[in-house]
């Protein structure tokens, strides 16, 4: 093991919290999914082995734990596909996390699987240890089958399922991570329904996929990411404003979200979390939880398997490299001038067109990532997503100000759902900020007046 000695609370700058992803196989997967180009950063590490050593792992979770000054501390696991590790380096994960965490603290251990090598033996010990699950599913057979494919070209869902029927055995607790696209995004609610009904999911998360390109490499982007027997193959960077047929449209995401939010509204709160939702109900709080809806990031990085430490799982590319935990102790590339400025850039980049947008308090116009479109005026820097934000967060606006309201008065947002059921509740219907007046009390349930409000949050 490295051992680097820091004194944490001298560090300039330093949050008292971050959150990492591990992973410890790089890309390697034994999946081949056509729109995954994490597979393609493969090419960033020519001729290593992709498996993390025991003395990084000793040292990551010695400086993981020692940076956060919080009571909990979540070790994340990713990929690729971090169970290609076998089960082993996730028992010694847990050992250390044992011997080096802090009186008071405790440790949370999630991981986000693909769920094919699931088995007994994994789930007993996720069960034994409180793994949080994150398990990939994209929808029913048919849609899961049309990009999650395994090294032969052939559907994953009936692995996907019986590494399911592992984790319910068990009890594990789990999350279905459903990335929206092309194949999926005009059935939300066949979507939503069947993770509700056939699968018991009470947590789900939606994430859009956007696979940014330039011209050069589009067409060979289409054919997907992976390695493909001596031929061609493109590294994926955040370059270029054409993006691969794949991707979600600019409106259909915000479409697909409204349709489950309807259903959602009035017959699944506080039975089923949905992240975005939850995230939303955040904004309208004033907690943002989720770095892509907060003004500022740059506290959600992620660690390669030689310990090289990234500014984001988004972000893993040259450019975008803090440095190495053996070298150099996480908090400091943390804490790092580039690190704060990558995540001051996120507000200090909105163009006037987020500035002045009636829904920047739950928007922070989204990911930098998919910042790559023009605003109407011709300034760049516009998120890919805006059509769909601006749908979704004024469709959701009425009901959240309720929730909002109900959770200020300390009583529960599903409420709401009574309200629904007596006729009393508005229908989630668009609510127009642009006849607001400045007077007036914000849409949003503030009770604040919309001019001391708006953006505010
Ligand atoms: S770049 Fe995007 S995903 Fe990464 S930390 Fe910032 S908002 Fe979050
Ligand atoms: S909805 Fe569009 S204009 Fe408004 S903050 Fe988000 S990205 Fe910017």
């Amino acid at each position: 093991m490295t051992s680097i000695k820091v004194k944490i609370m001298n560090v300039k700058n330093a949050p008292p919290a971050f959150h990492v992803l591990g992973k410890p196989t790089g890309a390697i997967c034994n999946l081949d999914c056509k729109y995954c180009f994490f597979l393609s950063k493969e090419m960033l590490y020519p001729g290593s082995r992709f498996r993390m050593a025991d003395d990084l792992l000793e040292t990551y979770i010695k400086q993981l734990i020692e940076s956060q000054r919080v009571p909990e501390v979540n070790i994340a696991w990713q990929g690729g596909e971090p169970t290609l590790m076998g089960l082993d380096f996730f028992k010694r994960t847990v050992e250390l996390a044992e011997k080096y965490k802090k009186p008071g603290q405790n440790i949370l251990h999630t991981m986000q699987t693909n769920g094919t090598k699931l088995d007994d033996e994994w789930c007993a010990f996720f069960k034994e240890h409180d793994f949080l699950i994150g398990l990939s599913v994209d929808g029913t057979k048919e849609m899961h089958d049309t990009y999650r494919v395994n090294k032969g070209g052939a559907g994953s869902f009936d692995q996907v399922m019986r590494g399911l029927d592992y984790l319910k055995k068990h009890g594990v607790e789990f999350n279905i991570l459903c990335t929206v696209h092309a194949a999926n995004a005009e059935y939300p609610l066949e979507v939503y329904r069947f993770f509700r009904d056939e699968l018991g999911a009470h947590y789900i998360q939606f994430i859009p996929i956007i696979e940014r390109v330039d011209e050069t490499i589009l067409p060979l982007a289409n054919v997907g990411w992976s390695d493909r027997d001596g031929g061609e193959r493109p590294l994926y960077l955040q370059t270029g404003n054409l993006v691969t047929k794949r991707s979600v449209g600019r409106e259909q995401y915000g479409r697909f979200l409204n349709t489950i939010f309807d259903e959602w509204v009035q017959r699944d709160v506080g039975e089923i979390y949905v992240q975005l939702f939850d995230v939303t109900l955040g904004s309208w709080i004033n907690q943002p939880s989720l770095c892509v809806f907060a003004p500022t990031c740059g506290n959600a990085l992620a660690l390669e398997h030689n310990g090289d430490l990234y500014a984001c799982d988004h972000y893993v590319e040259p450019d975008y490299l803090l440095g190495n935990i053996q070298e150099t102790h996480m908090i400091e590339l943390v804490a790092s001038d580039q690190q704060r400025k990558f995540g001051r850039d996120k507000l200090d980049t909105l163009p006037q067109y987020c500035l002045d947008c009636e829904v920047r308090f739950a928007c922070h116009g989204g990911c930098p990532k998919n910042r790559f479109t023009n605003t109407p005026d011709g300034e760049p820097g516009l998120n890919y997503l805006c059509p769909s934000y601006k749908l979704f967060f004024k469709h959701v606006a009425k009901p959240m100000g309720i929730m909002a309201n109900l959770l200020r008065q300390q009583r529960a947002p599903a409420e709401i759902m009574k309200l629904y059921a007596r006729g009393e509740a508005p229908q989630a219907v668009t609510a127009d900020y642009s006849q607001t007046g400045r007077n007036e009390p914000c849409p949003c349930g503030s009770g604040k007046k919309f001019k001391n409000c708006h953006g505010r949050h």
